[in-house]
């Protein structure tokens, strides 16, 4: 105590606290508080024991600046912890909401006073309250990323609690065509439930996202949960070969220490989705995860209006490798996209016929090429494509991504 007794003699003589009125009481926190950036490791009680011995300030009555408030920081402990125990949570953080009065009574002080080193009310609230409930739940205060943050009300004893969203990594393969990686509400409806959608609401009867979410809700105890996906593929699309990473984020969840072993059991009983590789992950992966625009490699089965010949299918699937392709927005989805030119990059294409009108092609191309397009030229929109460099109409009947190059 002694070392820092100097330090806040010399801070209280530098400023004007000497003409602190007499007659009005302040308790020891709030004292200590004036001065609360002065040595660090002491509580502001502490400190306000040094300064009224030295300065002799009134101790007995109310206090003038919180009315007792301080006095109370126990039983604030008490309720962010009946708050608290309803979750399963092993960080938090506590902020306050106090009487508008007592911020500006302090601030007043502060400038009457030239206090330059004071705390504000609140952050001690906050800090004194976190500790007794650190010592009582064993749980950890954490500034930058708690699982729980506490919002004390001290005007009404009432405290908001804002669960964070538990995040888990994984990666999926689509097994069964005509899902959406998303729930896709009714275009009629917009979800509300019409003839059109059979009153689901969606235009879909499931989704990747609903498969993969509802063991994990049902575990979490969650509110809802959102599904994040590095890219997607069409609804009529496969995802095959190493999955497509993911991050699924529970909101509000109960639980957050899961059985990720047989969540991944439970989807993979599905048989329309499988998943693989569950961990813990965090809101920054996901935002680069919805950021990556990783290259892919499709398997297509393409239709030919007219027999082709092998050499000359090869010959053009050739010329495609290394080439850069033009495509304006596909008619498909001109609908709801502006027109746009775009250049994309094709870096392998390989063909191998399965009959006089038909071939199996394999292409590898940068994030957001059109590959229906790149094969049916889409009436001239797309340039080359294999259609127009082959001069027979060409189609997709079937596309599956076999690979994500997640790390090029
Ligand atoms: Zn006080
Ligand atoms: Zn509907």
């Amino acid at each position: 105590m002694k070392e820092i007794a100097k330090d806040l003699i010399t801070a209280a003589n530098e400023s004007d606290f000497r003409s602190y009125p007499k007659e009005e009481a302040l308790c020891d926190p709030c004292l200590g508080r004036l001065f609360g950036r002065v040595g660090t490791g002491f509580t502001n009680a502490e400190r306000g024991r040094v300064i009224r011995k030295r300065f002799d300030v009134r101790h007995e009555g109310p206090c003038s600046l919180c009315g007792g408030l301080m006095d109370e920081v126990p039983k604030f402990a008490r309720l962010v912890e009946s708050a608290l125990s309803e979750y399963e949570y092993e960080t938090f953080l506590i902020g306050s909401r106090t009487d508008q009065e007592i911020v500006e009574k302090e601030e007043t002080l502060w400038s009457d006073l030239r206090l330059e080193r004071a705390e504000p009310i609140k952050a001690e609230i906050n800090r004194e309250t976190g500790k007794i409930v650190e010592a009582s739940t064993g749980k950890t205060v954490d500034f930058e990323r708690p699982n729980i943050m506490a919002i004390l009300d001290t005007r009404f004893d009432f405290v908001q609690l804002q669960v964070n969203p538990l995040f888990t990594h994984g990666r999926y393969k689509k097994l069964e065509r005509g899902i959406p990686q998303t729930r896709w509400p009714c275009r009629e409806c917009l979800g509300k439930g019409c003839e059109r959608c059979n009153n689901t609401g969606k235009m879909y009867q499931t989704s990747v996202e609903e498969i993969v979410a509802a063991p994990f809700i049902e575990r979490t105890e969650g509110m809802s949960a959102s599904f994040h996906g590095m890219g997607r593929e069409d609804v009529d699309a496969l995802m095959l070969g190493n999955g497509r990473p993911f991050v699924l984020e529970v909101k509000e969840p109960r639980r957050r220490s899961i059985d990720l072993r047989a969540i991944e059991e439970e989807v993979n009983g599905s048989r329309s989705v499988s998943i693989d590789g569950l961990r813990p992950s965090d809101r920054r992966e996901m935002v680069r995860m919805k950021e990556a625009r990783p290259t892919k490699t499709y398997s297509l089965k393409v239709t030919f209006q007219e027999p082709v010949e092998k050499e000359n299918l090869n010959e053009v699937v050739r010329s495609f490798k290394g080439t850069e392709v033009a495509q304006r927005t596909p008619t498909r989805v001109l609908h709801r996209r502006a027109d746009l030119l775009r250049r994309r990059k094709i870096l392998e294409m390989d063909a191998k016929p399965l009959g006089p009108k038909t071939a199996e092609i394999v292409l590898t191309a940068e994030a957001g090429t059109y590959v229906k397009e790149l094969i049916s030229g889409d009436e001239g929109r797309t340039t080359p494509s294999l259609s127009g460099l082959l001069g027979v109409p060409a189609v997709v009947d079937e596309l599956d991504v076999t690979r994500i190059h997640e790390s090029e």
